[in-house]
């Protein structure tokens, strides 16, 4: 199991020590979770939205809960989850008051015949299944208004991991392979502060931010989403596995650094594949990560190493 709290410009000395903390165990506790699924043979899929969850309830990504404000002063968040097995996948856009919009797109691919469903229709879904919508003081954050607040008369967006001060940072992903072999991924994300005109990253894009197939790899992205869509990142590093017989590790790490970076594009990827091995990429100055084997290895990291 392999979760992701974001990459971007995380440079060591920036944050205090306590914050450190505070991010290694908001990440070990979702990797836990997580991983106990699969421990007591449960599924990828059950696995990933699991930790996802986890990360969403936390304040301290942005997810669910941590969600960065938009130009209007809003939260518009972006999910997507996606089976290796069946190669099922449910994608939610532009939604609002969602505790968890990760469990929305896992019902949108359970629920219905459609993958993506986004804005006010997504909406009225999650309304048809009586989702409780949260306040937007549920959603409410000092640093992160004071990051909005920063640029919000500017035509400006960015990354809110990408920012040289201490802060709390990023989207969220998970990818898992179960006992069956079985792989899955998810990803979900408030997207980047001051983002205005219905503006969509590519967390919940099938094949860009998120993608799994039990052929080749399940993978979960973040960084700066315009470069990764015209990157086609996850699915690319699918396609190099399927049609040039690339490594999970080399696969990856072609597309983070060589193909990503020609376009401008920063940020990473974790990543797995059915025989359990796992990438863990990025181009940034760090990227919030943790990862669990069946043979006990476990690894928390934010810098570079
Ligand atoms: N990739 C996300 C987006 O562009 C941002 C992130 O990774 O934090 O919406």
């Amino acid at each position: 199991m392999v979760i992701h709290g974001g990459a971007g410009t995380l440079v060591k000395g920036l944050m205090t020590p306590e914050k450190e903390e505070e991010y290694k165990a908001a990440l070990n506790e979702a990797l836990e979770k997580g991983y106990a699924i699969l421990e007591n043979g449960g599924s990828a899929m059950d696995a990933v939205e699991t930790a996802v969850n986890n990360l969403e309830d936390s304040p301290l990504f942005n997810a669910g809960k941590g969600s960065v404000f938009t130009n209007d002063g809003t939260h518009e968040m972006d999910a997507a989850i996606m089976d290796g097995k069946t190669r099922d996948a449910g994608a939610v856009s532009l939604i609002t008051g969602i505790k968890n919009p990760i469990s929305l797109a896992r019902d949108v691919m359970d629920k219905t015949d459609h993958v993506f469903l986004a804005g006010e229709g997504a909406m009225r879904f999650a309304k048809s299944l009586d989702y409780t919508l949260e306040t937007p003081e549920y959603f409410y954050d000092e640093h992160r208004y004071q990051q909005w607040q920063n640029i919000k008369d500017s035509d400006k967006f960015e990354l809110d991991h990408s920012m040289k001060k201490e802060g709390k940072f990023g989207t969220v992903g998970a990818v898992a392979c179960d006992k069956s072999g079985n792989i899955a991924a998810a990803t979900s994300t408030g997207g980047m502060t001051n983002k205005r005109w219905g503006r969509v990253g590519d967390s919940p894009m099938i094949g860009v931010g998120n993608y799994a197939n039990n052929k080749t790899c399940a993978v979960s992205c973040t960084g700066s989403g315009e470069f990764f869509i015209r990157g086609v990142v996850a699915y690319d590093v699918s396609c190099l596995m399927e049609y040039k017989g690339m490594t999970l590790v080399e696969a990856a790490s072609e597309v983070i650094n060589k193909r990503v970076l020609e376009i401008g594009g920063d940020g990473g990827l974790i990543a797995v594949d059915a025989k359990g091995n796992i990438a863990m990429p990025f181009n940034t100055e760090g990227m919030y990560r943790a990862f669990k084997t069946s043979e006990e290895k476990k690894e928390i990291g934010i810098y570079k190493d």
